[in-house]
């Protein structure tokens, strides 16, 4: 039972020469110098005073070694990736909210956190990339020496395995710290979920400072003896390169990079034909039906929408495979943890009623760190985790989200779902995308707006959008304003940020 609670024990799923991770281009390393490469790094770690539940902020660009920094840093330690991207004013929140203890960062890299850790005291410990031993393998180099870690050794089931943030979609993001059982609870419901064993090749776009790239890209493949190769992050007009190198047997991505890539598939049909899916995988954000038909047609594989989000470790709910029915504009079947549709007051609803998404399990955190407020709002008296989500479950359990409660339009007394502006302007056949948001106004308090980016080569304007909106909703759900757009600005994990995008477009 101890073989899937610590990343430690899930890692020996693999054999030992078997590939575990590699790069487009690269050299494999296997499972067992990804073995090796945990021990040496924990004792390396523990020798330089740092050891269980001590939180080592990682500062590293995607590809293997970040992969590897995150499994072997968190075999002793807590690993807390931040964004690479971001600048001095974020990382020194990060690193002074995270307590990080130390921060490791890539050897030649002048990242500003550095300057940062420096000011703040964190030492900064540089990462050796060494790809002749394994692509992701590494060395450290500590700036001084230490005393021993007080608590060294393996990381055990309770202790934080990593710390991250949430995406910041709805407010300031929060801090959320994730143990050894809740990580490996979740790559365990998504291995079951997917079916993954040893032939399983991912190919990771996703960026390894979030969840989903974290346990869905890299740790659940693994722990089934899988291997993954790790691109330098999504590239759209890479993306068929890296798929005809690798031969992947599948990828998950949020609905923008598919978007992306559909967008070149048909120069790459070739590639696809040479390289078969097993399946695609989709979460993060809702994915619109008719991209999904249209993965699923050309890549000639299902395309899986799972339903994720940090603080459950990722994921909560998935599609399953065939020959079990997917249904588009669901999210799937409870994929792990307990989940309900609740009323108010946190008591469970009948089937086909909207309420607030709630879950528990063992994937699912305790609760925010240094976050009262945030906590005392998080949990129903029944004891579940409130996702914020707004969603209802059809007889069989698929469950459908429509929308967050905190995005839910009010226009004087008037709820509107922004998803469901959305889903009618992406019916119409000149729309590629669209985000539909809350602009303030005056009286009403809120008013609709949408933003829309168009196909290649479509002329339309905003009044025929509207005209196109007003034919299939009530005419309070109509827009005010459709802005056509070349592109849509996102969030850092690529999700379209609804709340304050009116100001973003100079709306408010
Ligand atoms: P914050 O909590 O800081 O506002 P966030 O909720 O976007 O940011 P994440 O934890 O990265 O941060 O995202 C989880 C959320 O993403 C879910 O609560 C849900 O709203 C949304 N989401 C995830 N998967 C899907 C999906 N398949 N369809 C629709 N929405 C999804
Ligand atoms: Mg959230």
């Amino acid at each position: 039972e101890d073989a899937g609670r610590t990343i430690e024990a899930l890692m020996r799923a693999g054999a030992e020469g078997a590939t575990a991770l590699d790069a487009p281009g690269g050299t494999p390393l296997s499972f067992g110098a990804l073995r090796a490469l945990m021990r040496r790094i924990v004792q390396d770690l523990n020798a330089h005073g740092v050891g269980r539940g001590d939180r080592v902020a990682i500062v590293l660009d995607n590809g293997p070694a970040m992969a590897a920094a995150f499994i072997a840093i968190a075999a002793g330690a807590t690993s807390a990736p931040l964004n690479p991207t971001y600048r001095a004013e974020e990382f020194e929140f990060y690193l002074t909210d995270l307590k990080a203890r130390v921060l490791v960062t890539a050897e030649g890299s002048t990242s500003p956190a550095i300057a940062v850790a420096e000011k703040l005291g964190v030492p900064v410990v540089r990462l050796r990339e060494t790809p002749e031993h394994g692509a992701g393998s590494f060395t450290l180099r500590f700036p001084a020496p230490a005393a021993p870690a007080a608590q060294g050794g393996p990381a055990e089931p309770g202790d934080v395995a990593l710390v991250l943030h949430t995406s910041g979609t709805t407010s300031r993001p929060k801090i959320v710290p994730l143990t050894q059982c809740n990580v490996c609870a979740s790559a365990r419901n998504i291995r079951t979920a997917l079916a993954f064993g040893p032939q399983d090749r991912g190919l990771n776009i996703m960026p390894l400072f979030h969840i989903h790239g974290l346990i869905a890209g890299i740790l659940a493949p693994l722990s089934a003896g899988g291997s993954v190769a790790c691109t330098p992050g999504f590239n759209a007009l890479k993306f068929f390169a890296w798929m005809d190198e690798v031969g992947p047997t599948w990828y998950t991505a949020v609905p923008t990079m598919h978007q992306a890539i559909l967008a070149r598939a048909g120069r790459n049909r070739e590639i696809i034909a040479r390289h078969p899916l097993r399946f695609l995988r989709s979460s993060s954000s809702s994915m619109p039906p008719q991209v999904l038909r249209e993965l699923e047609a050309v890549f000639d594989a299902p395309l899986i929408e799972a339903y994720g989000m940090t603080e459950a470790a990722h994921q909560m709910a998935s599609n399953p495979l065939p020959p079990r029915a997917r249904k588009a504009g669901s999210v799937g079947l409870a994929a792990g943890p307990d989940i309900q549709v609740v009323d108010e007051a946190g008591n469970p609803l009948p089937a086909g009623e909207t309420g607030e998404i709630v879950i528990r399990g063992d994937n699912v955190m305790a609760g925010y760190e240094n976050n009262p407020k945030a906590n005392a709002e998080a949990f129903t008296p029944q004891g579940y985790f409130r996702t914020g989500d707004q969603g209802v479950m059809d007889e069989e359990g698929y469950l459908a989200i429509t929308g967050r409660l905190k995005e839910i339009i009010n226009r004087g007394g008037e709820k509107i779902s922004p998803r469901e502006v959305d889903e009618i302007l992406m019916d119409h056949p000149s729309v590629a995308q669209v985000v539909t948001f809350a602009v303030p106004h005056d009286k009403l308090g809120e008013e609709v707006g949408a933003a829309v980016v168009l196909r290649d080569g479509q002329h339309v304007d905003d009044k025929e959008l509207r005209a196109f909106v007003a034919e299939r909703a009530a005419a309070f759900k109509v827009p005010s304003r459709i802005m056509i757009l070349d592109e849509i600005p996102k969030g850092a994990t690529g999700k379209l940020q609804r709340i304050g995008l009116a100001r973003k477009l100079g709306l408010a």
